[in-house]
C-alpha cells in the first residue's frame, strides 16, 4: 500500500467483492469495456471473507481503487459500512456498486436499472403500465424487480414466494400496488399479467427449474427470468411454447455494470453483442 506521501496511483483500479467470487463474470465484462475504450485500468476480483468485509472497505481507497461491485453474501453488510446510501438502495436494502470520493464510500443499487434496461433494449415495446406485473421470489434480486417495476408505473405488482414471509414483507414495505400470492396459488396470479418474472434461482445450472403452470398466462404477455446460466432457462422455454416473447436475464447483469464503469472509469460503455459474446466465450 502507498505510504502518505505517495499520493493516489495514476491508474484506476476497481472490482467485484464478494465470498466467494471465482465465478463472478463482473472481470471480464468490465476488462472487455476497458480494452474496447482504450481505457488505462485494472478490474479485478476480491474474494474477502465477510468478517474481514469492513477493514477492506476502508483500505481499497488508499491503494487506488475508485470502487467495487458487491456480490453475494455482501449486498446487505455493505449499506452499514458506507457513508452514504442512494434512496434506491435503501428501499431495495442492499447495494450492489460502490463509488470511493473523497475518502467516502458511496452505495448505490444498479440492479433494477438493469433489469429494465435488458427489457427496454430486447422487448421495445414493452409497456410496463398495460397490465399487472408478477413476479416469482422474494429474494434480494426480486426487491431490485420490485422497485424498478413500480417506478416504471406498472398498475398492479403481484409477487409470490416459497416463503411467504418475505413477499408479505415487500407488500408492507413497497406499499398499495403490490398484492401476494400464496406460492400453492401462484398460477392464478398470471391471469391478465402483462409482465411475468421468474427471480428465484430455480431453473438454474444444478438447481430444480421452476415448476408453474402457464395456462392462465395471455400469449402477449412478456417473460423474463433472471437466471442466466443456462441463458435459455425451462421457464423461458415454456413461455415461448405459450407464444410469449421472452427476454433472457444476460442483460441485466450486462446493464447493471455500465453505469458503475462510467462513474469509476469516465467512460459510458455500450451494452452490445460484442460484449454478451465476451462475456459468454
Ligand atoms: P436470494 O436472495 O438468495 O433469493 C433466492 C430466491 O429464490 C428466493 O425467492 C427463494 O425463496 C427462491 N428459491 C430458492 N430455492 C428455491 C426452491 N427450491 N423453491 C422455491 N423457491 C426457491 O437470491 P437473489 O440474489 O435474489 O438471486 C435470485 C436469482 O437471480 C439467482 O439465480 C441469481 O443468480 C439471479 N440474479 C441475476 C441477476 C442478473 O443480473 N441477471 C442479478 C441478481 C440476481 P425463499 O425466500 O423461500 O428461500
Amino acid at each position: 500500500m502507498p505510504g502518505p506521501d505517495a499520493g493516489p496511483s495514476p491508474i484506476p483500479l476497481a472490482g467485484v467483492v464478494g465470498w466467494p467470487v471465482a465465478q463472478s463474470r463482473s472481470p471480464r465484462l468490465h476488462g472487455h469495456w476497458l480494452a474496447r475504450h482504450g481505457l488505462a485500468g485494472h478490474y479485478v476480483p476480491l474474494p474477502v471473507a465477510p468478517e474481514d468485509l469492513a477493514q477492506v472497505l476502508r483500505a481499497l481507497p488508499r491503494a487506488g481503487f475508485v470502487g467495487l461491485n458487491v456480490t453475494i453474501p455482501h449486498k446487505q453488510a455493505v449499506l452499514a459500512l458506507a457513508d452514504s446510501v442512494t434512496d434506491r438502495a435503501a428501499l431495495i436494502g442492499a447495494a450492489n456498486t460502490l463509488v470511493f470520493r473523497g475518502g467516502r464510500i458511496h452505495a448505490d443499487n444498479t440492479d433494477g436499472y438493469g433489469f429494465v434496461a435488458n427489457l427496454r433494449q430486447h422487448a421495445p415495446d414493452w409497456v410496463p403500465a398495460a397490465g399487472a406485473a408478477a413476479v416469482i421470489g422474494a429474494g434480494g434480486a426480486a426487491r431490485a424487480v420490485v422497485a424498478s417495476l413500480l417506478e416504471c408505473g406498472v398498475p398492479e405488482l403481484r409477487i409470490t414466494n416459497r416463503t411467504r414471509l418475505r413477499a408479505d414483507q415487500i407488500k408492507a414495505e413497497f406499499g398499495a400496488r403490490v398484492v401476494v400470492y400464496d406460492w400453492a396459488q401462484a398460477a392464478n396470479m398470471l391471469e391478465g399479467a402483462a409482465t411475468v418474472v421468474n427471480a428465484t434461482s430455480l431453473g438454474m445450472d444444478g438447481k430444480q427449474p421452476l415448476r408453474l403452470p402457464l395456462d392462465a398466462l395471455d400469449p402477449g404477455a412478456l417473460a423474463t427470468d433472471l437466471v442466466y446460466t443456462p441463458l435459455d432457462t425451462p421457464f423461458l422455454r415454456q413461455a415461448r411454447d405459450r407464444g410469449c416473447r421472452t427476454v433472457d436475464g444476460l442483460g441485466m447483469l450486462l446493464h447493471q455494470a455500465a453505469p458503475g464503469f462510467e462513474r469509476w472509469f469516465g467512460v459510458r460503455p455500450q451494452v452490445d453483442d460484442d460484449l454478451r459474446r465476451a462475456v459468454l466465450a
